[in-house]
């Protein structure tokens, strides 16, 4: 009887230690990732006895056209801590960010890349950070960019240089989107719920107490990136747009400053035939001064162009992903809330 009441304690202690243990979940964007899927797991399950967490690995499915999907599902099979949204065609890694921090259940999120470009060997320091140093957020910034082509570094460099000039948020150089966030953090991202998103200003913009961990560049596991310069191009303006109207205001003072040059101009001129009469003369200078003025009407059109568009694409009021199909045990379990 005894021992029958021993053992009914201990599995009640067992049972209190369990609940308190907290969850984290990792939100991994994928797409095309079919080599590093495999491999991240395999680094995350080494990592994992040494965070005092239960964890969900929720994998994001962006629309990827390999096997991907396959080689998640067969990871969800045997391991049931794994979960996935897969979406219905490739919405780009910010609606894998976000549909991520709404699917997860953690009260912890961490959001890494597949290719262990963000190091799981972070994880403890990051876990200790939020829950005894009472940070909100950990966020963490390459300090080199090792591996990286030097053109794509220069004006990597020379866009955070713009943007920061530009923005009242800070936009960090090197950041990444590797971070972990309390739910609280999570929420107020989700609260953001703008179609054109920039996730590093998202991050910085919601505020809240952020610890900032460095480390130096690390080159993919397998695979290939998914950015070409023409995409990290779109993806810089992007940002300036969404997070500075200054290229407006700049416009605009261009156009002021012209005007008053050419009103001195139109002075000078009329002084000088009333002086000296008209002889005609100066077409290659007029046809030049017209040609530059037609080009830098177009050019401010051209940065009013770019706010319209992103105020209509924000007005359609799209959704910002469509799941083709997803496994979330934990939620299906709360899904009565
Ligand atoms: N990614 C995504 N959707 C995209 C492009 C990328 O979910 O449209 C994911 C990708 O699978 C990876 C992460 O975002 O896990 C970072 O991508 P990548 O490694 O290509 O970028 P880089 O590290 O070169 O900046
Ligand atoms: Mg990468």
């Amino acid at each position: 009887m005894y021992n029958q009441c021993q053992d009914i304690l201990k599995l009640g202690e067992a049972r209190g230690e369990a609940q308190e243990k907290k969850l984290l979940s990792v939100i991994i964007p994928c797409y095309n990732e079919q080599e590093t899927v495999p491999i991240f797991y395999r680094a995350i399950s080494e990592i994992a006895p040494e965070l005092n967490v239960e964890l969900e690995l929720l994998f994001i499915d962006d629309g990827s056209r390999d096997r991907t999907l396959d080689e998640i599902k067969k990871l969800s099979e045997k391991d049931e801590r794994v979960n996935y949204v897969s979406f219905s065609r490739n919405f780009g890694k910010e609606a894998a960010i976000y549909a991520g921090l709404q699917s997860a259940t953690g009260d912890y999120l961490v959001l890494m890349d597949a290719d262990l470009q963000d190091p799981p060997s972070l994880l403890p320091q990051m876990l200790h950070e939020i829950q005894d140093n009472g940070y909100d957020c950990v966020a963490t910034r390459r300090v080199t960019r090792k591996g990286e082509p030097p053109i794509r570094s220069f004006f990597a460099r020379r866009f955070y240089r713009l943007i920061n000039r530009m923005s009242k948020t800070e936009i960090v150089d090197g950041a990444r989107d590797y971070q972990m966030m309390t739910r609280q953090v999570a929420d107020a991202i989700l609260s953001i719920g703008e179609y054109n998103r920039f996730s590093k200003g998202i991050f910085e913009w919601v505020g809240f107490k952020k610890k900032w961990l460095e480390y130096e560049n690390v080159e993919r596991a397998a695979g290939e990136t998914k950015w070409s310069f023409w995409k990290l191009f779109v993806y810089a303006m992007d940002g300036i747009v969404a997070y500075s109207t200054v290229p407006l205001v700049l416009s605009s003072v261009l156009g002021l400053l012209l005007f008053v040059v050419a009103f001195v101009f139109i002075i000078i001129i009329i002084v000088r035939t009333l002086v000296f009469g008209d002889p005609t003369q100066g077409w290659p200078s007029l046809a030049c001064i017209i040609i530059f003025l037609a080009g830098l009407q177009l050019f401010s059109i051209g940065i009013l162009g770019q706010y319209l568009a992103k105020t209509y694409l924000e007005t359609k009021r799209r959704p910002i992903y469509l799941i083709r199909e997803k496994k979330i045990a934990s939620k299906e379990t709360e899904s009565v809330r």
